[in-house]
């Protein structure tokens, strides 16, 4: 879903240097780390699409540019970088209130256990989307995609899950679906209906995952709610009839078995802390995305991390994403992933690059649209005041970002996205 208003043209000229990986198939192995580089670029966007990435003389010299520069909305780059916009395949935006409280506790050294007893955890969380109208949680979800927006993300996957009845958890669809049409980016929406068991059901799973199953799920596809459902195998059978994709959340504390899960064709297993090494075969012979989330074992104050060499090198087509959430990761920042997955996963700049864009669209399955810059593809990227593109993973909280193209509407929108773009070299 994204907002469909008519764009003039744009013309982004003088990119100091302009990095994207190339084609439509997830980047596996030593092809993660190559990035095709453009000096002094040029992207020419009309209706929302790329028609040309080149250099500034050619699109200067282009017949087309030259026919129509008075209708051209040309941005002098002046020198910076521009980046495939971000895909940050795995968000939680959904919920009413940050976990403060919570914060505070764990840095006392309060246990998770300790946390939920005392009603903190995922329970406030399930009890503020519950009691929250669905206006006041759609504000929140746009307040979560344009912070997200602002560090160059352009196309977001958005998931429910705290809400855990039927009611709340169309509620949050809706939510999202409501954020989206008010937003120039692109939104993925995932129903997340048993992200974990709610307190009622504490005793009686099974008549939870039947609830998901038999209501969730068809008022989810009756009412186009939901491209994807994240799950467990039994719920998959019902998305699976109802021809939802399939993503999973899966080994973040306790290894499980992918084996009897891959077969339901998952876009997505995402986490992967403590993936076992017939798993790690298995994925590099599928057209699963491995997605890696190593801001929540940041914010956990976790020392291990997902082992994204291991990954990588067996061939696994492996993503990066904030994993957006109040409880584990409260970022929106893609950059700031980035420098997670160089200094603790261990990828080099161009790999997490990689990850963060054309494999964050396999993860999605918008490849064909997303995650490069390339004649054809949606007009999504993003501009930073920096010259060269390791300096995003290399400026540790340094918001680099002055400007992104989302479905070819620059952001910030008007007037403040040109002057975004002009006053940061004073
Ligand atoms: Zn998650």
């Amino acid at each position: 879903m994204s907002a469909a208003r008519p764009q003039p043209p744009v013309l982004l000229v003088h990119i100091g240097q302009l990095v994207t990986p190339q084609g439509s198939e997830p980047l596996r192995g030593a092809a993660l780390g190559k990035l095709e580089k453009v000096e002094d670029a040029a992207v020419l966007c009309v209706g929302g699409r790329i028609v040309s990435v080149g250099s500034t003389d050619a699109a200067n010299r282009d017949p087309w540019v030259r026919q129509h520069r008075k209708e051209l909305r040309e941005i002098d780059c002046e020198g910076k970088l521009v980046l495939p916009g971000f895909v940050d395949s795995h968000t939680h935006p959904v919920f009413a209130a940050p976990r403060l409280t919570d914060f505070e506790k764990r840095i006392a050294g309060a246990s998770y256990k300790e946390i939920a007893e005392a009603g903190g955890g995922i329970r406030s969380s399930i009890a503020g989307v519950r009691e929250a109208s669905r206006a006041e949680l759609s504000r929140q979800v746009l307040r979560g995609f344009e912070l997200m927006a602002a560090q160059g993300t352009t196309t977001m996957e958005a998931k429910s899950g705290y809400g855990l009845d039927v009611e709340s958890e169309i509620k949050s669809l809706e939510a999202i679906r409501e954020a989206g049409r008010q937003f120039p980016g692109t939104v993925v929406p995932t129903l997340l209906g048993a992200h974990v068991v709610p307190p009622e059901f504490a005793d009686n799973r099974e008549e939870y995952v039947r609830l998901i199953c038999e209501e969730m799920i068809p008022q989810a596809d009756e009412r186009g709610l939901a491209w994807f459902v994240d799950e467990t195998e039994l719920i998959f059978t019902a998305a699976w009839q109802r021809n939802f994709g399939a993503r999973l959340h899966a080994c973040q504390f306790t290894p499980a078995s992918l084996h009897s899960l891959l077969k339901f064709n998952l876009a997505s297993v995402d986490h992967l802390d403590c993936v076992r090494d017939p798993d790690i075969e298995l994925l590099a012979q599928s057209s699963t995305v491995a997605t890696l989330l190593p801001a929540s074992n940041h914010f956990l104050g976790l020392s291990v991390f997902p082992p994204a060499r291991k990954l990588i090198d067996a061939g696994v087509a492996v993503a990066v994403a904030t994993d957006y959430n109040p409880g584990t990761a409260p970022t929106p920042s893609m950059p700031f992933v980035l420098s997670l997955a160089c200094t603790h996963l261990k990828m080099s700049p161009a790999e997490a690059i990689g990850a963060a864009t054309l494999n964050g669209a396999c993860a999605l399955r918008l490849a064909d649209r997303k995650g490069s810059l390339e004649a054809g593809k949606d007009a999504d990227l993003a501009v930073f005041n920096a010259e060269d593109y390791r300096e995003l993973p290399y400026w540790l909280g340094v918001d680099l970002c002055s400007m992104g193209v989302m479905n070819g509407y620059v952001w910030p929108a008007g007037e403040a996205g040109k002057r975004a773009v002009q006053d940061e070299d004073d």
